[in-house]
C-alpha cells in the first residue's frame, strides 16, 4: 500500500455551511476540534495525531512560566513527530503547503522527501528545499492581511488575487512532484467568516464565491489525481454576539491590578514588539498581547491570547478562588484545570486553566473594557468538518463515534500499510471503508515512538 497517493484538503475553519459554499456537499461529517479548537493546536494536533500537551502548541505565542513573558511559537516549539517525518521512515514522499507552525523549516527535523511551504503567519513565504525557491519565488506572494484593516470592500478581491497567484504553485507541485502525500491547508475560509459573519447565515455569499470557486477546482483536480482524499477543517465557526474581557474579570475580582490608561498601554506594545512582528500578529491577537505582558508581571493570573482560551496562574495559591471567581460569570461556561482536559509531557509548558465560553461568547483579553460588551461576528466553534473520498472509501459512511482531529495520523498511516505510534491520541477511522477491500481487512501494528 506504499505506493498509495493521499491528498489532505484543509478547509481552514470551515462549519457545514461554508464548506457547502466552497462546493463540499457531499460526504460531510462532523469534526471534532481540539480543546481549544483554535488554528495552531488544531492544525498541529492534525499534523502529529496528539494533543497539545504531547506536542507542544497552544497558540500563536508562547508563555515563559519563570518569566511570565510572551514570544511568538514556532516550528522549533512543535515536540511531537509530524505525520511527514513519520512517512520519511518509510521513504514516502510528502508535500506540505501553508500548515502553521511549519517555519522556519530547520524546526522540521526530518525532511529529505518533503516539499514545504511556509503558511500565511510566517514571517517570509518561503519553500523547501531552498533550491526551489527560485523557481517559484513569482507565486510566494504576502497574504493580504492589511487590507481587512484598512478597506474591507476591497478585501475581497485582494483574496481572490492571492489564491489565484499561489495556485499556480500548488497546481504545479501537484502535477509535476512526485509525492505519496500531498496536505494543502487554505486558509481564505477562516479569514472570510471573520470578516463577513454574515455568511455563515447564508448571506451575502456572493462575497466569497469567486474565491471558493478557485478552492473548488483544486480539490476537483486534487481528487482526480489521488488515491484517497480527505477534505478537513481545524475547527467550525460561528456568529457571537457577546464578548467577555477575561482580563478586565479578572481585574474586577483583584487578580489583576493596573492603572495604565488603555492609550499607555498600546504605547507599551508598540515599544516591546519589533514592527515586523506586531504586524503579524495584530490580525489574529490584536495589539494589546504585549500591554498583557507587561501587565502580566505583577498578575495572579492573566489571559494571552483568547481563542487560547487559556489563563496561566502565577499565584497558584489563589488557583481555586481563581476557578470560582471566573466560573461565576454568565459568559463563562466552565473553567477546568488543563491537566483535566489534557495530558501530555509538555503539560508544563500550557496555560494552568481553559475557560470554556458559553455559547455565542468570545474572549478578548484587552484591558479597560467591559467586561462584558455586544457585538457581531465571527469566531470559533470547536464542530469542523471531514468527508473522505477514493479507492474503498463508503460513498455513505457512518459514524459510530465522530471523527476527531487526532485521528488523520492513523487513518492515513493505516493506508499507507504503516505501523501507528502507540501513544497517539487517534484512532484509525475504520468505518470509511469499504467492507473487504484491503484497508477493512488489514490490521494495524502499533510502535513506540522514538
Ligand atoms: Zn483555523
Amino acid at each position: 500500500m506504499k505506493n498509495k497517493k493521499v491528498v489532505v484538503i484543509g478547509l481552514d475553519g470551515a462549519n457545514k455551511t461554508t464548506a457547502k459554499l466552497v462546493g463540499v456537499d457531499t460526504q460531510l461529517h462532523d469534526f471534532i476540534s481540539t480543546i481549544p479548537p483554535y488554528t495552531p493546536p488544531s492544525w498541529t494536533s492534525i499534523l502529529t495525531g496528539v494533543n497539545p500537551a504531547k506536542h507542544g502548541i497552544i497558540g500563536w505565542q508562547k508563555v515563559s512560566k519563570l518569566s511570565g513573558k510572551v514570544s511568538l511559537a514556532t516550528s522549533r516549539d512543535v515536540k511531537y513527530p509530524r505525520l511527514t517525518e513519520i512517512l520519511e521512515e518509510a521513504n514516502l514522499k510528502s508535500i506540505l503547503i501553508n500548515l502553521p507552525m511549519t517555519y522556519p523549516f530547520n524546526g522540521i527535523r526530518k525532511k529529505e522527501n518533503t516539499i514545504i511551504v511556509s503558511d500565511w503567519a510566517a514571517p517570509k513565504q518561503a519553500i523547501y528545499p531552498e533550491e526551489l525557491e527560485k523557481k517559484y519565488s513569482e507565486y510566494l506572494i504576502d497574504p493580504p492581511h492589511e487590507w481587512s484593516k484598512h478597506k474591507k470592500s476591497e478585501y475581497p478581491k485582494r483574496v481572490k488575487e492571492y489564491t489565484e497567484t499561489r495556485m499556480g504553485l500548488y497546481y504545479d507541485l501537484l502535477e509535476r512532484q512526485d509525492w505519496n502525500l500531498y496536505f494543502i491547508v487554505f486558509s481564505e475560509i477562516d479569514w472570510f467568516s471573520h470578516i463577513f459573519p454574515q455568511i455563515l447565515e447564508g448571506n451575502d455569499t456572493h462575497i466569497v464565491a469567486p474565491t471558493f470557486r478557485l478552492i473548488k477546482k483544486f480539490i476537483e483536480t486534487a481528487q482526480a489525481v489521488s488515491d484517497v482524499m480527505f477534505i478537513v477543517s481545524d475547527h467550525g465557526f460561528e456568529v457571537k454576539n457577546k464578548i467577555f474581557y477575561v482580563n478586565e474579570a479578572l481585574s474586577e475580582k483583584g487578580f489583576i491590578k493596573y492603572r495604565k490608561s488603555k492609550a499607555k498601554l498600546v504605547k507599551i506594545a508598540k515599544r516591546t514588539l519589533p514592527k515586523k512582528i506586531l504586524n503579524r500578529i495584530t490580525e489574529k491577537t490584536k495589539i494589546s498581547s504585549s500591554a498583557v505582558n507587561y501587565v502580566a508581571q505583577n498578575a495572579s493570573a492573566f489571559m494571552v491570547e483568547p481563542a487560547t482560551w487559556g489563563v496561566y496562574v502565577r499565584n497558584m495559591g489563589k488557583k481555586k478562588e481563581i476557578m470560582k471567581a471566573l466560573s461565576e460569570y454568565e459568559e463563562v461556561f466552565d473553567v477546568l484545570e488543563f491537566g483535566m482536559v489534557h495530558k501530555g509531557p509538555y503539560l508544563k509548558n500550557m496555560p494552568e486553566l481553559i475557560v470554556i465560553p458559553e455559547k455565542g461568547v468570545e474572549f478578548s483579553h484587552e484591558l479597560g473594557k467591559g467586561p462584558m460588551e455586544k457585538t457581531y461576528k465571527g469566531d470559533h466553534e470547536i464542530h469542523g468538518v471531514f468527508s473522505a473520498y477514493g479507492k474503498h472509501i463508503k460513498e455513505d459512511i457512518k459514524f459510530e463515534k465522530l471523527p476527531r482531529v487526532y485521528d488523520i495520523v492513523p487513518t492515513v498511516l493505516h493506508v499507507f500499510g504503516l505501523p501507528i505510534p502507540n501513544d497517539t491520541d487517534g484512532r484509525v477511522l475504520r468505518e470509511i471503508f469499504e467492507e473487504n477491500s484491503e484497508f477493512a481487512l488489514s490490521m494495524s501494528k502499533r510502535i513506540p515512538m522514538d
